[in-house]
């Protein structure tokens, strides 16, 4: 009856770019005149055409236009996290504020906050300025929990937002949470109002033709091995070129393990997502889900789901969360994802929505796509930005470090950078997580063991909590702490 593909079409980079069809590639850098010169000189150079380099791209070209500003990227722009992602525009401060109350007091999370919550409005705004269609539905956030576990977390998560300047939580009982969102099983769920659903790869598409039109260069299939204050050490094709600019920003997320200097700073993590064809009416009157909000749910391994503008659901969670040697293979064989994470996420959407069950005549939940993308998980799990000076002025700044919250956090990175590389003290370059540093991950076999263990303490905590376990499990917590979680 929806006319889908079973098995689902597996990777192609993500659904978002397989609907919308690759862009033609960009030209890469040009090979430099003769070994000795640079292959080019300029002011800031970007590495990375994610949100987080495109948008400091845009910033700075808007600020000073005479800037000459190159973005350097090894695939295309969007090839990332940010043309694969759940299209969550939230408020959500990425590890949560509880270090960041210990280490800069209460007013400083607020004003994080607070900042975080224009940046929703930000991004929609500069949005619709700049004429990108993004999908954009500002419906707001739906947390759900489901069974006495979930629930009990649920109620101290709406306690500590409660507390706290610029989350407008509302908590909704049984019966009301249900009405919004029919998920199986709700208990009680959380929703605010700063977060808008998006299409993740318009934004990215959108946003890279956006800076070009300010006269930003956007250089494709060029691949930087390294990167120093004043220095971006380029690859194409296998002849070296080196770009020299007073500022080089680092905007590689994920993929900063491949540089060879920075292998152990922050650790890839896989995430995994499925869309459903588009769904018939009657399904959405059984469900709901007309607010459109975004929907998460309140387990350890959680997942995450929007409901798109053609009526699918897209729904994320973690599958194999890290590979060994924080290798990011998998991305690049553009987001092919394992049988076994495909059928996991199946199952969830089965368990949360059942009525997916009658829609084809094998009873599963129809799938049209499958595919991962890697994001950057830091050793304290905290996001951060900053910029380091030279003796000779010449500077390294970088952005990232997100884990699964990076859409909007981007956008305020990139304009905190953009006050960075001018030299401007600005309230946004006093937000605690600039210049935030933490320490590299531990070498191997230790880094497998410790995400592997967390992973495997928090499926079997959801699996107990599933079987009718009532309270968290202590182990869940400890192994959250040990791996610098929580
Ligand atoms: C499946 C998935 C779901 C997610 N869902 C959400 C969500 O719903 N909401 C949310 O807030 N966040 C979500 N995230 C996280 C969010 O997508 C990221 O935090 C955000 O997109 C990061 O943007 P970025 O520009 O920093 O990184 P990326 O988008 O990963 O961009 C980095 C770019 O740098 C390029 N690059 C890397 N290394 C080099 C090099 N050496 N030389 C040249 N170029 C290089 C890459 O090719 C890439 O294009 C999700 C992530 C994933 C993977």
């Amino acid at each position: 009856m929806t006319g889908h593909a079973d098995p689902p079409v597996n990777g192609e980079v993500s659904f978002w770019w397989h609907q919308l069809g690759r862009p033609a590639q960009r030209p890469a850098l040009p090979r430099p005149p003769s070994s000795s010169s640079p292959a080019l000189e300029c002011d800031v150079a970007v590495v990375g055409a994610g949100y987080t380099g495109l948008w400091t791209a845009y910033y700075l070209k808007k600020a000073d236009p005479s800037l000459r500003v190159v973005v350097l990227e090894q695939a295309f722009a969007g090839y990332g996290a940010s043309g694969r992602n759940g299209g969550w525009l939230t408020n959500e401060i990425t590890g949560g504020v509880s270090g960041y109350r210990d280490s800069h007091g209460p007013a400083a999370v607020d004003a994080f906050q607070l900042a975080m919550d224009s940046t929703v409005a930000e991004v929609v705004a500069v949005a619709a300025a700049e004429g990108i269609d993004a999908d954009v539905h500002r419906g707001g956030e739906h947390t759900v929990a489901r069974g006495p576990a979930q629930l009990a977390r649920l109620r101290e998560l709406h306690a500590s937002m409660a507390a706290r300047a610029g989350t407008d939580v509302q908590w909704l009982d049984a019966g009301a949470a249900f009405e919004r969102i029919g998920v199986a099983g709700t208990s009680a769920a959380l929703w605010h109002p700063h977060c808008a659903r998006i299409h993740p790869a318009k934004l990215v598409r959108g946003l890279a033709e956006a800076v070009e039109r300010l006269g930003v260069e956007v250089y494709e299939g060029t691949r930087v091995t390294e990167v120093s204050p004043g220095l971006a050490r380029t690859e194409v094709g296998g002849v070296p070129g080196d770009v020299r600019a007073r500022v080089v920003v680092r905007a590689t997320e994920g993929f900063t393990a491949d540089i060879p200097a920075l292998h152990r700073d922050w650790l890839p993590m896989n995430s995994s997502m499925v869309a459903t064809a588009p769904l018939p009416p009657l399904v959405w009157e059984a469900i709901g889900w007309e607010g459109r909000a975004t929907l998460g749910d309140s387990a350890h391994v959680y997942m995450y789901a929007q409901r798109t503008a053609d009526d699918r659901i897209a729904l994320g969670g973690r599958g194999a969360p890290y590979t060994w040697g924080s290798s990011t293979a998998r991305t690049t064989a553009d987001g092919r994802t394992p049988e076994r994470t495909v059928e996991g996420l199946r199952r969830v959407l089965e368990d949360f929505f059942p009525v997916l069950r009658q829609l084809a005549p094998d009873g599963r939940a129809p799938l049209e796509h499958a595919w991962s993308g890697v994001l950057a998980v830091p050793r304290d799990w905290h996001a951060s930005v900053g910029l380091e000076r030279a003796a000779d002025g010449t500077a390294l700044a970088w952005a990232g470090g997100y884990v699964g919250t990076g859409v909007t956090a981007t956008n305020l990175a990139g304009r905190t950078l953009r006050d960075l590389v001018l030299g401007e003290r600005t309230p946004l370059t006093e937000l605690p997580w600039v210049g935030h540093r933490v320490r590299r991950w531990e070498p191997e076999p230790l880094r497998w063991l410790a995400v592997h263990g967390l992973y495997a303490t928090y499926r079997a905590a959801d699996a107990a909590e599933a079987r009718g376990r009532t309270r968290t499990s202590p182990l869940a917590v400890l192994a959250g702490k040990v791996a610098g979680h929580h």
